[in-house]
């Protein structure tokens, strides 16, 4: 069965501002990671993101925020966003530089930031009826490295050394069970029954039990194989502005792991290496070894610095040396 419909794509060019789309048609969600410079982007599809991760609110990473906001108007919405303290209050203060008298006017905009302030998530409310007031929403313990999930798809995170902390992203759409419609139908199951088969056959720690249909057990295995069949899903991750040290590098790798596609920086050439680790940013060579080491299948990089001016693609040129795949 063909994957998942999910079409992720860079924001700009790879020596302008850092930014990934990634969308979901079929489930309506429109997902961003970070919002830099987003001018390039279609503003019926700007209307339309309602999920944002933000690796940080460095300049690069966060100028596009206004600019949303402004394309989002008009239209009642809520508005997800994720990051790592303090985004909550970077969010906060840029909306609290207008002024918001004739809200009542305009449609209800929300935006619901969770961020991770050490070992506490916290969520926050900024609604446009209440002048984006900073309304505390709940605190939860951290518990593991997932920061969103639903039933298709969950966003996990690594807090990564950037000379401050900042998020790196991995999107893992779901492997998906689907009953074999036509073979079910043989089977004396019906309504409630196949729903449950479907939710045995669902659960892989069932391996090694019986289902019983009529008066007889099966084999997990067996009934799995022969009565459903599994739509593939896909790992997209997003790395940038990190410093090439060994703690950063486990922990990229342990998140990165079997991406089908990592987006991550590539913003030095290798001869550059001093000014790459002074900055807190990649090299070519460093982005490359990541890459291997994750056992990626493509890697896509960006945030290429514009001292290589329109001549960018010299940096493309040296990951290839150490990494096939890359574009
Ligand atoms: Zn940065
Ligand atoms: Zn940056």
């Amino acid at each position: 069965m063909a994957p998942p419909r999910v079409k992720h794509y860079l924001v700009n060019d790879k020596n302008e501002d850092p930014g990934l789309v990634i969308e979901i048609e079929n489930l309506g969600d429109y997902i961003l990671f970070d919002i830099g410079n987003i001018y390039k982007l279609d503003r019926h599809l700007i209307k339309k993101i309602n999920k944002i991760f933000i690796s940080h609110t460095h300049m690069d990473h966060f100028i596009g925020f206004d600019y949303l906001l402004r394309n989002k108007l008009g239209k009642a919405q809520t508005v997800e966003m994720f990051g790592i303290a303090p985004v909550v209050d970077n969010t906060y203060c840029k909306l609290q530089g207008y002024t918001w008298n004739l809200v009542e006017f305009e449609p209800q905009i929300i935006f619901k930031i969770k961020q991770l302030n050490e070992n506490l998530f916290e969520t926050y409310s900024l609604d446009i009826k209440k002048r984006f007031a900073k309304d505390f929403v709940k605190d939860e313990p951290v518990n593991s490295d997932v920061i969103y999930e639903n039933e298709y798809y969950r966003v996990r995170y690594a807090v990564l050394d950037h000379k401050i902390w900042i998020m790196g992203y991995a999107f893992e759409y779901k492997d998906r069970l689907f009953l074999k419609k036509e073979k079910v139908k043989e089977l004396p199951l019906k309504g409630k029954e196949i729903g449950e088969f479907k939710a045995f056959l669902e659960d892989e720690s069932n391996r090694g039990k019986t289902f019983k249909i009529g008066d007889k057990e099966f084999d997990y295995d067996y009934l799995r194989e022969k009565y459903s069949y599994i739509q593939e899903g896909i790992k997209i991750s997003y790395i940038t502005d990190v410093v090439y040290s060994k703690e950063n590098k486990e922990k990229i790798i342990n998140l990165v792991k079997d991406s089908d596609y990592l987006y991550c920086e590539a913003v030095f050439l290798e001869e550059d290496e001093e000014q790459a680790s002074s900055v807190y940013h990649l090299t070519s060579k460093q982005t490359a070894e990541i890459a291997k080491e994750a056992n990626v299948k493509n890697l896509v990089v960006f945030h290429i610095s514009r001292r290589y001016g329109k001549n960018y693609d010299i940096v493309i040129d040296e990951v290839k040396k150490y990494f096939e795949n890359v574009s």
